[in-house]
């Protein structure tokens, strides 16, 4: 399998957040705990996580992540793009060692990254195992996107 992640979305960890908010949000951020779309603000600050944002209806924050398979999870989003477009695009499922290798990650990241991309994966994917097989892209990451919304829906309302 020939690898390209060379995309921009797979390097910045404020493009793929970007990319995920657009996702779930479609550009407007909801609060995912009482549906609040217009009392929200972004909180800023040196020592505050990227995409972080305060719902003044219910006062909690919350970033694109939350109900999703990145939910609580120590990895970058990068990093998980990367381990969904492979995954996307690959006919077989790729075994833990070769995410390692390609990802940089630890043993147990690479198993654990499966595992939840397991958990998520629907049908979706066997689509475009044939025209898309040879190349890890945006293209397999937009497609496992719709996987990543669906099941945030049905694991979060
Ligand atoms: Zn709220």
């Amino acid at each position: 399998m020939n690898i390209y992640l060379d995309c921009p979305v797979f390097q910045d960890e404020k493009l793929s957040l970007s990319f995920l908010e657009g996702v779930i949000w479609n550009g407007k951020p909801i609060c995912p705990r009482c549906n609040e779309i217009e009392r929200i603000a972004p909180i800023g600050g040196n020592s505050t996580r990227l995409g972080v944002f305060k719902c003044y209806a219910c006062r909690k924050p919350f970033t694109a992540k939350v109900g999703t398979v990145f939910d609580g999870s120590h990895l970058g989003l990068t990093v998980w793009f990367k381990a969904l477009s492979i995954v996307y695009s690959s006919e077989n499922k790729p075994n833990y060692k070769f995410i390692k290798g390609v990802l940089g990650v630890s043993h147990k990241s690479a198993y654990s990254i499966l595992k939840r991309i397991d958990e998520i994966k629907g049908d979706g994917w066997k689509k475009v195992v044939g025209s898309n097989a040879k190349c890890c892209s945006k293209a397999s990451l937009e497609l496992a996107m719709f996987d990543v919304a669906a099941k945030r829906v049905e694991w979060f309302g």
